[in-house]
């Protein structure tokens, strides 16, 4: 029986998950179909899974610590992060992962020699990311616009900073993980600190996918070596599909179905 997938999100129109999804079930004839559902409200999320009588889904922005909290059954890495992007149904229950970090971890593999990194943000992505990456033995400065999210990072350890009592040291690569830029022109932090720890680094990478953004830009205009959030989708998206199919596919056959989607 045909499987049916889907991308829970609010905003979800933008999102290539669909179309990587379909390419990879066509590719591998696996009858399967992925859709996207604007999700307004992240308290209904598993009324609306069943529902709708899905197989498994993704979870973007808002709705990712909703989705840690619908499910029955959660891997011990979202477990330890409190955010889920992938549920798949097994016997009526949903089990809960998150592969937007060992997502990232693969994409940031051809930086393996770097080991002081920046994190501009402190959101879900800098909490999923920042633990994959200590765990992997990377130094890590997280900076942020508020105080308020930096509490959790300081409690687990990380060095944190607010923009205003920064001092800045130097960095192999200075990393975007806030959304500004995603929908405007803004810079994740102020020029002047961008421009500093920019000036001492390997390479500057963002998370934001589809666009150059204006932290990019600053990046080329010191000529660094920059990269966008693309590959951080493709390989998040190629694990997601392995815990849907169960592993049945290895990670290089999907990827070679799902790159096409770029
Ligand atoms: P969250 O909403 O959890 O966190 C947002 C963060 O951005 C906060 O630290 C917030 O700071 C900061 N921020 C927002 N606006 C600004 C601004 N104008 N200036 C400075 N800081 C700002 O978001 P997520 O962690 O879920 O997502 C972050 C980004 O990562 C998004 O752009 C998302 O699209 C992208 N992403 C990409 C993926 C990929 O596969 N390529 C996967 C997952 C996410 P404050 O605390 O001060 O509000």
């Amino acid at each position: 029986m045909r499987e049916i997938f889907a991308i829970f999100g609010d905003p979800v129109s933008h999102s290539k998950s669909p179309l990587m999804h379909n390419l990879a079930f066509r590719g591998l004839a696996y009858d399967g179909c992925y859709g996207r559902y604007r999700l307004i409200d992240g308290e209904r999320l598993r009324e609306k899974f069943f529902e709708l009588q899905l197989k498994g889904i993704n979870i973007t922005v808002p709705h990712k610590e909703h989705a840690y909290r619908a499910c029955d059954t959660l891997d011990p890495f979202a477990t330890r992060v409190g955010a889920v992007n992938t549920i798949v149904e097994r016997d009526g229950k949903l089990h809960g992962y998150n592969t937007d970090a060992p997502g990232f971890l693969r994409a940031i593999s051809e930086y393996a020699d770097a080991k002081n990194i920046l994190l501009l943000g402190a959101g879900g992505t800098t909490k999923s990311t920042s633990a994959i990456l200590s765990d992997e033995g990377y130094d890590i400065t997280i900076i942020n616009r508020g105080r308020e999210r930096l509490k959790s990072f300081r409690d687990d350890g990380f060095k944190v900073s607010s923009f205003d009592d920064f001092t800045a040291d130097s960095y192999d690569l200075v990393i975007n993980m806030t959304s500004a830029g995603l929908q405007d022109e803004s810079l994740p932090a102020p020029k002047e600190i961008l421009d500093r720890v920019i000036s001492s680094s390997k390479a500057c990478i963002d998370v934001i996918y589809g666009k150059e953004t204006a932290f990019l830009r600053l990046a080329k205009s010191h000529n660094k070596p920059t990269k966008d959030g693309s590959d951080m989708l493709l390989y998040q998206g190629i694990i997601a599909f392995q815990h849907f199919t169960n592993y049945r596919y290895s990670f290089e056959e999907i990827e070679s179905y799902m790159k096409r989607a770029f």
